[in-house]
């Protein structure tokens, strides 16, 4: 399997580290407010990956943590904390808003199919190996204190600049507003915020450094080296975690262990909307709910996704998802031929896993799939074929094809029944039966070997 290394600026063999296993952490949501569209894609992606993993026989080991503390307005350590924030805006406790936003995206998890992670950490939980983790930069020089918390030196790693290859000269004061005067460097983070003194947070835990919560990146480097050890074969995020999150959870991560925190990096280009990033602040924000209130189908947004390689800049458009859920509607036709086919021609499967494992290149894989759709929707395959190829669609993508139902039994006489009216050339009555039938959202082609039913919708 071969997939793209931010690393390297290359595509690579993936070479895991104990094969069949294959450890993947990915990082999460902020459980400050309902995703919007932009992140789900995100995350349909990563579960493209696992999924491709699957089904070239390995194990994933996948741990993706739930962000729930520390993750400031800018991802650089400015503004306030986002669940604070989310608090304000609801009036609830930040530990409200982190529960009710947990449960909402693990229950959109389950909404858009995905395959369910090993391990969901929250950072919550995990507050005392994220302080041992500052213990042991601490230990190792990485560190220094200022008022408002503890600092990584990134002028202490050599390698700082090298992942996102950054111009260091350009994060140099000045560079940028809204900027902490006492820190050493512009590119510095912070590991452990304290809590301001005139007032207690809902969110804060003792420290050796005192009262407080850790910041954003440790988090991920913590966890990261508590459920799936000093290297990982492969990390995931979106491309703007790179000059960053990324960058930095490197520098805590390689300055403690001194090995490499991944070995493949993989990254998800943005989705677009109106040529604009999608953000609430922009107002583009669509959720989930909004897609079903549009009156379409989750799985028919999940193949909106599919139908653009990650690394590609993809764009939302109420257009292109009609035309996904047209699609799907297409896979959903080919799906139920099964119930109509009894001998027919064998046929295997098309080759959808080969081209994602080439970078997951959905693109090619939906190609391939459109074409054998050309050669075979008109034949008459056998049902145990149509059975092989739609499990192979639902394990690849995810998209429930196999669950798409049978007509009653009660459509099926009024098929026969349209079948003599048209034998003893009774038309009038035929075309009432086929009104009848379309009511129910079904319809009939005629072919060589006989009826065909099909869903019109
Ligand atoms: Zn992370």
């Amino acid at each position: 399997m071969k997939l793209y290394n931010t690393l390297s600026r290359q595509i690579e063999e993936l070479k895991p580290i104990n094969p069949p296993s294959v450890s993947v952490y990915t990082c999460g949501p902020t459980v400050y407010d309902y995703p919007h569209i932009g992140n789900w894609f995100t995350f349909i992606r990563y579960d493209l990956l696992i999924r491709t993993l699957m089904l070239s026989g390995l194990r994933p080991n996948w741990v993706m943590n739930i962000t729930d503390v520390g993750h400031l307005t800018s991802d650089a350590d400015e503004g306030e904390d986002k669940l604070a924030k989310g608090a304000a805006r609801e009036g609830k406790t930040a530990w409200e808003i982190a529960d009710y936003y947990t449960d909402y995206f693990v229950k959109g998890l389950k909404r858009l199919n995905f395959i369910q992670p090993t391990n969901l950490p929250r950072a919550t939980d995990h507050i005392n190996d994220q302080i041992n983790f500052i213990i042991e930069l601490e230990k190792k020089g990485y560190t220094y204190r200022i008022s408002d918390g503890i600092y990584y030196d990134t002028a202490k790693f050599a390698h700082y600049a090298d992942f996102a290859r950054l111009d260091l000269e350009e994060l140099q004061p000045g560079a940028r507003v809204e900027q902490n005067p006492e820190k050493h460097h512009q590119s510095d983070f912070a590991l452990w915020k304290f809590s301001p003194t005139d007032k207690s947070r809902d969110m804060e835990w003792d420290s050796p450094w005192g009262k407080g919560f850790p910041g954003w990146h440790i988090e991920c480097s913590a966890m990261c080296l508590n459920y799936l050890g000093e290297t990982v074969d492969i990390h995931c995020g979106g491309i703007d975690h790179i000059p960053i999150h990324h960058t930095n959870e490197i520098a805590q991560s390689q300055a403690v262990t001194g090995k490499p925190l991944a070995h493949i990096w993989l990254h998800t280009n943005h989705i677009l909307i109106d040529d604009l990033k999608i953000s609430k602040s922009l107002g583009n924000g669509i959720t989930l709910e909004d897609i079903e209130k549009a009156g379409f189908s989750l799985d028919a947004f999940r193949l909106l996704v599919i139908e653009s390689q990650y690394r590609s800049q993809s764009k939302f458009s109420w257009d292109s998802l009609q035309a996904a859920s047209n699609r799907l509607l297409r896979f959903k036709n080919f799906a139920v031929r099964r119930y109509q086919a009894t001998d027919g021609l064998t046929e295997t499967p098309p080759k959808l896993i080969e081209a994602m494992q080439n970078d997951l290149d959905t693109p090619s894989a939906l190609a391939i799939l459109e074409d054998y759709l050309d050669r075979n929707e008109h034949r008459n395959l056998s049902a145990a074929s149509i059975t092989d190829t739609i499990n192979l669609i639902d394990k690849l993508f995810g998209l429930d094809l196999t669950s798409t139902p049978d007509i009653s039994e009660h459509a099926k006489s009024l098929i026969k029944a349209r079948m003599d009216a048209r034998q003893n050339q009774d038309w009038p009555r035929a075309d009432n039966l086929r009104e009848r039938l379309a009511r129910d959202n079904i319809a009939v082609r005629d072919e060589p070997q006989g009826s065909v039913w099909y869903y019109l919708s």
